[in-house]
């Protein structure tokens, strides 16, 4: 099975779809049944069965059957957002008296979750490489979470390296591959026991979209489907779920596209006398850069760079310059984005995450790369000192 075979046309086959080129999208809160007995059977099997949309719908198990496979693990769960999905995935696996490793840096409410967690008596602790996770280690650890590449700075982790430690260990890992979407990189095949993603991004496409979704193996998915996806009630619309089947559709020639458009900006800033450091893993300067290649079969477009500036002003002078991109959160649409933490996150949080005054976060959408190119060229200018 072929990513684009999956993308396009898994599971559209079936005789409730009727031939619709586009599969029918099941409206219903619920299901009826012919019988008591029929209820109570479905009820006890709820995962795999139709009862209530909180639990399972059919057009969110074709999404989820499409996202299992290109993901290469046995089954999916799409939530309603990828926090939804990390909330659930982190609290499935961890009761109190455990304690969680968190490798690289990771997105900031994922870590903001871990610190909620603590009033239930389960810890975490941030380890930036392998020497330090032996060091944090504890006889209560039982998950290692990480992202690969890592949020704003793009680090790249060995997947194969980090995964066989946590195995050996006892441990279960979990990693976040919403930045390079299963198209570019699987983690499942490199050991990863279960992978999360934000739907809102790339796969999504279309910035209309938020949802989440976990990847692995039957064992660990169905007690998570059955108790913290019917408890928390996080549960992905069917609306949204024919939005992850369209956006499907055409993830496997949006991603090269974005991935040359991505790559011709990084190279441009990279030459910029007023850019201190561009993190993309796709230039061959990014330290992480051999190993990405190894790992991943192509790069996404979002990723930061360092103006030569210790003002915020300068920086907010910067986004204010842009035309083209448009200043905002989130990533992965059809749309250039821009974003700059220093002006959107408290001055001591930013530092204690290491994130430099001049970082910068773009997210390279589907326009020609000239006119980005232009736009970013022009908006340097613009800041004057740094032109
Ligand atoms: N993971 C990463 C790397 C993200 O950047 C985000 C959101 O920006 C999330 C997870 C959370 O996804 P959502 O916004 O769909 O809850």
């Amino acid at each position: 099975m072929d990513d684009e075979w999956i993308c396009g046309r898994l599971g559209e086959d079936e005789p409730w779809a009727l031939g619709a080129v586009n599969p029918p999208v099941f409206e219903n809160s619920l299901f009826t049944f012919g019988s008591a007995q029929e209820l109570g059977e479905a009820i006890r099997n709820e995962d795999e069965r139709y009862v209530y949309w909180r639990g399972t719908n059919p057009t969110v198990d074709l999404a989820q059957r499409k996202l299992a496979a290109l993901e290469r693990g046995e089954r999916a769960k799409c939530f309603g957002s990828g926090m939804g999905a990390i909330s659930a995935t982190i609290s499935s696996l961890v009761k109190a008296g455990d304690h969680v490793l968190v490798l690289g840096a990771v997105y900031g409410p994922t870590t903001q979750f871990l610190r909620y967690l603590e009033k239930f008596g389960v810890t975490h602790t941030h380890v930036n490489d392998l020497a330090e996770c032996d060091s944090a280690i504890r006889a209560t650890t039982r998950l290692l979470y990480f992202e690969s590449p890592s949020y704003m700075a793009y680090a790249v982790v060995d997947i194969a390296e980090v995964t066989a430690w946590a195995r050996e260990r006892g441990l279960v890992s979990v990693m976040d591959n919403t930045w390079s979407t299963p198209i570019f990189q699987k983690p499942l095949t490199m050991g990863v026991d279960l992978v999360v993603h934000s739907l809102s991004k790339y796969i999504g496409g279309h910035s209309d979209l938020v949802g989440g979704v976990v990847v692995g193996p039957s064992r660990l998915i169905r007690p998570l489907a059955l108790t913290e996806y019917q408890l928390y009630g996080a549960a992905m619309s069917p609306h949204d779920a024919a939005k992850v089947i369209k956006g499907l559709r055409t993830l496997p020639v949006r991603m090269p596209a974005h991935q040359e458009r991505g790559l011709a900006v990084a190279e441009f800033l990279a030459e910029h006398p007023a850019v201190r450091a561009v993190n993309h893993p796709g230039l061959p300067s990014h330290p992480g850069h051999d190993l990405a290649k190894r790992q991943m079969s192509g790069f996404s477009s979002l990723f930061s760079l360092v103006l030569d500036t210790e003002s915020r002003q300068e920086v907010g002078l910067f986004l204010d310059n842009l035309r083209h991109f448009r200043i905002g959160v989130s990533w992965g649409g059809f749309e250039s984005l821009v974003n700059a933490p220093a002006l959107s996150t408290e001055e001591s949080v930013r530092a204690t995450m290491g994130i430099p005054v001049g970082l910068v976060r773009l997210s390279v959408g589907l326009e020609p790369a000239d006119t980005l190119i232009k736009d970013l060229g022009l908006a340097l200018e613009g800041v004057g000192r740094l032109a």
